[in-house]
Formats: structure tokens, sequence, C-alpha cells
């Protein structure tokens, strides 16, 4: 029997031929060599790494001693800095790769790069900042400069290490200190340390044959050779493309941001596709100061993330004040759930309104393809096979459209990915297109382990390792606070809210939670401070308890979210965040840290 949805004003549906159509395209791109099939961009590849943005200052070994020492110089050290200086916490150490704050937001500068959450709620620290975003999806430029704010605000340039890569951190239970040690021959020692080297940081590159043997110009997104494009990463055009034949491999998050750029400016664009992205609208608009100054009254950021976190994860917020691609997303499938009479509001029927809602929104964003693409058949590999939530959906209003262009083509690859790549370009279905440039939009680590991305293992008391400590998987109270490494602090969303859709929330949250433990240490004379084992173990058995993972089921398309379609083993599953939501977890995190219990963590 054939299932079907029906509305009045809309075609009908056919569930059944759409689920084998999605099956048929995953299973051409699962691939049994899942996350192995990316290179690790170092020895002949490590060039890919180099930074183009700042120039390296030669300076002096440090070997003194701080208070806090932060691993990480994007939104979670910034916003953990900031909320240890507010407490009066000052000597504050961040050491960061980049060469300056800003992270993600330091190494993408790809033109087009912008904010697919709104800004209001993104860009962190906006009310003590005193900024207004200018954009609804404020672009790169603004939002690095909010990181340069924040540093600059609150202090945090004066004690700070860029171009600096921490190889190793060790407790010296003796003297009650974390002993810091980096690529530049610093070693030294601080009371506490903070980690947030991010989930998306170490870019990666295809494992393609033959990737070293190109001997045109290439680089990856996060790097982005402006000296060969011309343009800036203010959208100027790139007029240095204007006579050059550019392939891009990959058409993520990324490549739909900087695609339509390349579209104006090169003599010919080939856009590499293993597999589409969603493209939904994006409708961005510049934010009127008048109504800025209307809502911005005091707490106004608060009231804003709280009320986006409610519309995303279990909260019942009568109003949607953001209004994104993220909140519409969660209002059609709370709409659809709505309209079943409250008898049938049973697990079984929810879920299969929340599949109703899927299909209809991928129908319409199909639709949305056919409506603006003007070559058919571009068109038709243009899109995505899928559910929506399979693979990180994407915003844009101009993506699509730049295939319409003259000089930019879709190369699709039919799932299969370029077979190689020779002195003069790449090879996809046997035949080799000549290029001057290569542009790797081929996305970042993620499924492989954390002493791989972060560069470095952490030892704890009595020369535990992290690595052995998360050997069957991540370990934590409120993901922050890891049993065996006293006066250690992670700043992540796992283990906590672990709200995807706007990750700056988690991290705002735990810099608090972080800075009024450390505070109560240092006011009351302690020297160690660490989560118990069994305050530990019970926080993960509560975290089991939940529904488990949301994101990228098996039957998805293979990618980051499902760990490239590979079964991601038993640890996995610890990879989740408070089971009664994060609307919950955050009301929950500030009565826990407000009572001045800090139940579950030992202070000596
Ligand atoms: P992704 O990992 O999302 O995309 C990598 C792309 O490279 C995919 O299209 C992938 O295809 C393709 N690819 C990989 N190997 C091959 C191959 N051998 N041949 C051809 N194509 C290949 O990386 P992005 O940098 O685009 O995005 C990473 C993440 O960063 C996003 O998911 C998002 O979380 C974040 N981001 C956020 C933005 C925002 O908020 N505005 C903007 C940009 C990024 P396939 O899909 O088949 O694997």
């Amino acid at each position: 029997m054939t299932m079907t949805t029906e509305a009045a004003d809309k075609p009908r549906i056919d569930k059944q031929a759409l689920l084998a159509k999605y099956i048929e395209e995953r299973d051409k791109r699962l691939r049994p060599d899942g996350n192995g099939q990316y290179l690790e961009v170092r020895g002949r590849l490590a060039h890919y790494l180099d930074d183009p943005y700042t120039p390296r200052v030669e300076r002096a070994p440090k070997t003194d001693h701080v208070t806090f020492a932060f691993v990480g110089g994007g939104f979670a050290g910034l916003v953990t800095g900031a909320r240890l200086v507010e407490a009066g916490v000052t000597d504050v150490r961040i050491v960061e790769k980049g060469g300056d704050f800003g992270g993600t937001w330091y190494w993408n500068r790809y033109p087009g790069a912008q904010c697919d959450t709104a800004s209001m709620i993104y860009m962190p620290l906006l009310e003590e900042t005193g900024h207004m975003p200018t954009e609804k999806y404020a672009h790169a430029p603004e939002i690095l400069e909010q990181c340069q704010r924040i540093g600059k605000q609150y202090g945090l340039y004066e004690n700070a290490l860029f171009h600096t890569e921490v190889e190793d951190l060790s407790w010296d239970d003796a003297k009650s200190r974390w002993v810091i040690s980096t690529n530049r021959g610093d070693r030294f020692t601080a009371d506490f340390i903070g980690l947030g080297t991010g989930p998306l940081h170490v870019p990666k590159l295809p494992g393609i044959p033959g990737i070293e043997s190109f001997k045109g110009h290439s680089f990856h997104t996060s790097r982005w050779d402006y000296d060969y494009t011309g343009g800036d990463p203010r959208g100027g055009l790139m007029e240095k493309l204007a006579d050059k034949r550019v392939a891009i491999i990959g058409t993520g998050a990324t490549s739909v941001q900087a695609v339509p750029h390349l579209a104006r400016a090169c003599k010919e664009l080939l856009v590499v596709q293993r597999t589409p992205s969603s493209i939904d609208v994006r409708a961005n608009q510049p934010i009127d100061p008048d109504w800025f100054a209307e809502i911005a009254t005091p707490g106004w950021q608060t009231r804003w993330l709280e009320n986006f976190t409610a519309n995303q994860a279990g909260g019942n917020a009568e109003v949607d004040l953001v209004m994104d691609g993220w909140t519409d997303l969660s209002r059609r499938i709370r709409s659809k759930i709505m309209q079943l009479p409250p008898e049938d509001r049973v697990p079984m029927k929810m879920l299969a309104a929340y599949e109703d809602s899927d299909f209809e929104k991928m129908e319409e964003i199909r639709a949305r393809v056919d409506s603006i693409v003007a070559d058919r058949g571009t068109a038709q590999n243009l899109k995505a096979w899928y559910r929506q939530l399979c693979k990180r959906p994407c915003f844009h209003d101009a993506y699509l459209q730049a295939f319409n262009t003259p000089g930019t083509r879709l190369i699709d690859t039919d799932g299969k990915g370029v077979e190689a790549i020779t002195e003069k370009g790449l090879v996809v279905g046997g035949v080799e297109y000549e290029v001057d440039c290569i542009i790797y939009a081929s996305g970042f680590e993620v499924g492989t382990e954390y002493k791989r991305r972060a560069g470095f293992d952490l030892t704890g008391r009595d020369g535990l390792k992290l690595s052995e400590a998360w050997g069957e998987g991540m370990r934590s109270k409120h993901g922050i606070h890891v049993h065996g490494f006293p006066n250690a602090f992670f700043v992540q969303p796992t283990q906590g809210a672990n709200l995807i859709s706007n990750v700056p929330h988690n991290l705002t949250e735990s810099g608090r939670t972080i800075a009024m433990t450390v505070k109560h240490a240092l006011d009351r004379g302690h020297s160690q401070v660490e989560v118990t084992q069994e305050a530990q173990e019970k926080w993960v058995e509560l975290l089991l308890t939940g529904m488990g993972r949301m994101l990228g089921a098996p039957d998805c398309t293979p990618g980051y979210y499902n760990n490239e379609g590979q079964d991601p083993g038993p640890a996995a599953r610890l990879n989740v965040g408070y089971p009664a939501g994060a609307t919950a977890f955050f009301k929950y995190i500030e009565g826990w840290r407000s009572s001045g219990e800090f139940e579950g963590l030992a202070f000596r």
C-alpha cells in the first residue's frame, strides 16, 4: 500500500516512493572507509594549514604562572574569559593557534561567510558590549569584530598567546596546578584550565588519488587566499579570478555561501558536487536601529536566547522573537503535531507527523530548485534527496541563482566524488577538467578522537590520560567537569544542554558556571575542585535515560552528522544532552550554580 499525505492546496506526497529514493541515494554514497576517506592535513599537505591572515611574531617563551589558562580563543575562550573577569578573576591567559581571537571566525574568511543562526542570539555578549548587529544574519567580518571587541573590553589581549599551539597539559598534584607546554617553547603554570578547542577546526582534505600532484593553485576555504583571488572578506569582487578557471570541491554550508561570489568573479567556475545541500530561503535584512533601540532594554539578549531555546528545544514559547530558519523548522513540526486530535498525540503518531512535515519541507525545497535554476538537468542534480536534518540545512538566496550565471557549471559526481586529481585538474566520471585553481570546501574533522583534533592529551591526577578516561566515550558532569582532572573545565555543548542550533548559548552558560565555581574556590581558599566519581556516574546515568541521539539517523545519506554512515560504536550514545531538553538544562544549571552548593563537586 502506498502511503500518502494530503493537504487541500498541496500535491500528494508519495512517502514510500520518496523513502525508496532516499535510500537509493544514500546507498550510492555509503563507503566502507567512513572517516578514513579523508586525509589528515600534515606532512607534505601541512601548508594547507598556514595562516594567510596574520604574520607570526617572534616572542620569548613564557615560564610564568597565571590563575586561569584557556586553550582556544574562539567564542568558548572569550565568553569564559569575560565571565571570569566579571567575577574578578582577571589573570586569564588564552592560548590560541590563530593570530587573533575569533576561532572559527578567525579562520573562515571566505567570501560570503555569514552566520546561519540569527545574529541577535548567535553573537555572544551583545548586551555587555553594546553592539547592535547590522544584519539579521551577520557576515563574518562583523562576527570577528565582535570577538575582538570582547577581547578588548575584558582585557583579554594583554595576556593572550597567539599563533601558539598547546602540546601538553599535565596536572601537578603536589602544587595543585597545571603545567602547560606549547609549540613556542612556553612552559607555564595555571591554577585552573579551560578547554574550548571547538568541534570543527581541523580542516580536512578529501583522500582523492593524486591530490599532491596538482600543479595549479589550491587552498582550503578556511585559509582563503585573497592574494591569489583578489577581493576581500567583505565580498569585494575577486578581480584576479577574471581570467581563471576555478573548481570548488564540496557543496556544504561553506561552499553554498562562497559559490555566488566565485560565480561573479571567475571566468569559469566548476562546482563539484557529491551530495547536494538543501537550500532553504535566507531572507536576510538589515537591522533597523530604531527597532533595536526599542527592544534592547536590560536583559534583552537573555530573553531572546531563552525564547529561541524554548522554540527549539522543548519549551512552550507562545511567541517567536527570533524567527530564523531554525525556529521555522521547529514551528512547522509543532504545528503538524498540534493538528493531531489530542487522543492521537502519542509518540508513534507524533513521529509520523514529524515525518510528514519533513517530507513537505523537502518537497518545497526541491520545488524551489526548479523555480530558480534554468537548466533542467542542473536543477535535477541540485535536489537533495534525504530528510532535512540528515545533513546541515543551508539557507541562501543567491546560491541556486549562481547556476544561471554564464560560466558557472555544476559537475555532479552522482554521489561518487572526484575520481582523481591530476597535474592539470580533476577527473569526474572519466572526464578530466583542467583548471587553474582548486578550492577545497571539504569541511573539518568531526568524527576523529579528541586527542587528534585538539593536538594534545590531558594528563590528570595520578597520570590518568583523558584519552583513557574517555576511552569508552565521554564521561563528565554537565559536560564541564571530568573526574580525575581537577581544576579543569570543558566548554562545549555535549552532556549539557546540547543545543546544537545555537552553540554560543551553551558556551556563555558554561562560562558563567565556570566563573562562579572558580570564584567560589578562590574566595574560600580552596586549591582544588573536582567532580566526584559518584556525581559523574550519576550524571551519565541520567543522560542515558534520554531519547538518545537525535541527529544523523543511520538511514541518512552519509556525512558528519551520522559518522559518514558508519556505526559510531557504543561510545556515541554518550554524545547526548540533558534528557529534559535545553530549556530545562539552562534552568537547572542556574539553580545549581546559584545555590552555592555546587553539588557533586569536591573542594579541597
Ligand atoms: P562539509 O563537511 O559540510 O562539506 C564538505 C563537502 O565536501 C561536502 O559537500 C562533501 O560531500 C564534499 N566532499 C568531501 N569529499 C569529497 C570528494 N571526495 N569529492 C567531492 N566532494 C567531496 O563542510 P563545510 O565547510 O561546508 O561545513 C562544515 C560545517 O561548518 C557546517 O556543517 C556547519 O556546521 C559549519 N558552517 C556553518 C556556517 C554558518 O553557520 N553559516 C557556514 C559554513 C559552515 P558529501 O556531502 O557527499 O560528503
